[in-house]
């Protein structure tokens, strides 16, 4: 997938895609990562990509003019099914849904915002989306943008070596994931759930769906909303919040 990130600050982009799942799928060529710094494509000596609003107001605005050039730089180089999306406050909270979409793609442009954010006309020239990670402010898009970024390229092939993992995982079915244990089995006093021991794989999946759904009653009821549990989602359910699923002891 070919991955374009026009950034003022690109080394924070280039670092993140040095180290772990996301740093083997660079090195393996499994993501294309082409940083775009907005700085080289300002047109003043002093490499100016902000200015003033109009208008008033504090802080500064990312200008129209090298943003622009940076993102035909970025299409230049890209596929033709290629998207360019923005990260924002003001945009649609990126879900794992999307993720799974976006994946789809043979290439992706995202621009990170840096200030008090955008021209406007520059979005509404270059930006087929906007994708802000909560309802909450950060200094710079680098880090929604590598959010994003990191959900979408985990759903890649081969990306993540244990295809299974992906599909484990929160949300996928509208659910949390599950509790998880390690080593050792007895610690501070606190065991594992004896079924996980127990070696009985149907056992197993029983108190995970179980651990699951109840989670995610407690935790994120909305997810839940318009979801028909089956039988046996229900039975799973009442027997947990029974109180029968719990095995551990202190
Ligand atoms: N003045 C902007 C507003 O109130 O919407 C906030 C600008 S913020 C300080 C600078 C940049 O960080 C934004 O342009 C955006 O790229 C990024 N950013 C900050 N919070 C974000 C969020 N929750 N989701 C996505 N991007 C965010």
């Amino acid at each position: 997938m070919y991955v374009g990130v026009v950034s003022v600050f690109p080394e924070i982009i280039k670092d993140y895609f040095t180290v772990g799942i996301m740093g083997r799928a660079a090195r393996e060529g499994l993501v294309d990562l082409n940083v775009f710094d907005v700085r080289d494509y300002a047109y003043d000596a002093h490499k100016t990509v902000d200015d003033r609003p109009y208008g008033g107001g504090p802080g500064m605005v990312l200008m129209y003019e090298p943003l622009s050039l940076a993102v035909k730089a970025a299409k230049r180089k890209a596929p033709a099914d290629t998207e360019v999306g923005l990260v924002s406050p003001q945009g649609e909270i990126f879900e794992q849904r999307t993720a799974i979409d976006k994946s789809q793609l043979d290439g992706i442009i995202l621009v990170c915002g840096r200030y008090e954010g955008f021209d406007e006309r520059f979005i509404e020239e270059f930006v087929d989306f906007e994708w802000s990670i909560g309802d909450y402010i950060v200094s710079g898009g680098e880090l929604p943008a590598l959010a994003c970024l990191d959900a979408i390229i985990r759903n890649l092939p081969a990306v993540v070596n244990n295809a299974q993992s992906i599909l484990d995982e929160s949300f996928l079915d509208g659910t949390l994931d599950y509790p998880q244990y390690t080593r050792p089995e007895l610690v501070d006093s606190l065991e594992v759930p004896s079924v996980l021991l127990s070696g009985n794989h149907s056992a197993v999946n029983s108190f995970r769906k179980a651990a699951s759904l109840r989670k995610t009653y407690e935790r994120r009821p909305d997810l839940l909303v318009g979801t028909t549990f089956s039988e046996d989602e229900r039975k799973l359910l009442a027997k947990y919040f029974s109180g029968e699923g719990e095995q551990r002891k202190r």
